[in-house]
């Protein structure tokens, strides 16, 4: 069957979802209409993903679904805002209505999940790209900035690093001998990764600043550095590195993708030791899973790596940018 614009909007995207009393309007004017409720900071993300640069062309359509709205997901996650609302831009070669109803359904399914209402978009033909933007709320004003790191911080970071790369690097390489069943978990690791939207909503209460890791460690904690005007000492031996990678893969491996790689969607957050107390008990109470990895420094002393409290040389122990072809 052949759809338009139009068609392709009433019959994949248009759909009923649980009502909304802040959204005044949702798909079908010139713009959505959405009530910000009172002392509350509206956060908006966007993030494009282009076929061949973000996903691979045969990326099946639940997996890119889910993927399009966790990493958004992640962004609103790292600032301590609740998702609420969601614009999705969609451009695609030609009309498969088989793929687009897959996509739309697990869409809807991941949406639900997170009590997100789809309010809008724009549909188009061209390369397969996608760009979601995601509206979130924030309860009073403090916010988890890049920018508020101060020096005697704690650096933390949650859930496990370097097992998304892992589970990429199993998708390229189907002979490598690992258990079937953490195969499949750590493919799930990387295809379907956990924005850690309710860690964010704690840590803003008592963390000072937060990112989310997309880019890998080194480069998103660099952010914070940079934006904070700060230095890290960073242990090597206290990364999250989970069994899963210490049993099935070599050091430098885990190391590399720990450091380099990205894609875990894990918070990388920092807090002064006064508010340690206020983490402790979130840890106990099973509200957020985190690992102490390092301290914030003065600017001069700049970013670094230490292995049993000395500095290391990143490079001379073979670290450099994820290539599967090194492994
Ligand atoms: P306009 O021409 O005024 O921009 P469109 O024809 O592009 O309007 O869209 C009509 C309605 O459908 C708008 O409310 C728009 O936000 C919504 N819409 C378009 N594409 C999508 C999509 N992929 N997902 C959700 N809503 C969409
Ligand atoms: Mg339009």
């Amino acid at each position: 069957m052949k759809y338009n614009e139009f068609e392709i909007i009433s019959n994949f995207f248009n759909k009923h979802q649980k009502i909304d009393k802040n959204l005044i309007k949702g798909i079908g004017d010139d713009t959505a209409l959405i009530k910000i409720p009172k002392k509350n900071v509206l956060a908006i993300s966007t993030d494009t993903l282009v076929e061949g640069t973000h996903f691979f062309k045969n990326i099946h359509p639940k997996n890119l679904a889910y993927k399009t709205i966790a990493v958004n997901l992640s962004d609103l996650a790292a600032m301590g805002a609740l998702p609420k609302w969601m614009t999705l831009s969609i451009t695609m070669p030609k009309v498969d209505s088989e793929w687009l109803k897959c996509f739309s359904q697990s869409f809807f399914q991941i949406l639900n999940q997170y009590k997100i209402t789809l309010i809008g978009g724009d549909t188009n033909c061209g390369p397969l790209s996608i760009t979601p933007s995601v509206y979130g709320l924030i309860k009073g004003s403090k916010t988890l900035l890049r920018k508020n790191a101060k020096e005697g911080d704690l650096i933390y970071v949650t859930g496990y690093l370097g097992e998304s790369a892992a589970g990429f690097f199993l998708l390229q390489k189907k002979k490598y001998p690992i258990n079937i069943k953490v195969r499949n978990y750590l493919i799930r690791k990387h295809l379907n990764p956990t924005p850690r939207v309710s860690e964010g909503i704690i840590l803003r209460n008592f963390a000072n600043s937060a990112i989310d890791i997309s880019d890998g460690l080194i480069s998103d904690l660099g952010h914070i550095l940079e934006e904070s005007q700060c230095g890290a000492d960073i242990e090597l031996n206290k990364l999250p590195i989970s069994k899963n990678l210490i049993n099935n893969f070599k050091k430098n491996n885990y190391f590399n993708w720990s450091l380099y790689f990205g894609e875990d969607y894990e918070l990388c957050f920092t807090i002064s030791k006064k508010n340690i107390k206020k983490l402790n008990s979130a840890i106990k109470n099973k509200l957020i899973q985190c690992k102490h990895i390092g301290y914030i420094t003065s600017k001069k002393r700049g970013f670094n790596l230490m292995q049993n409290k000395k500095k290391i040389n990143f490079k001379k122990i073979g670290f450099n940018h994820f290539d599967v072809n090194n492994f």
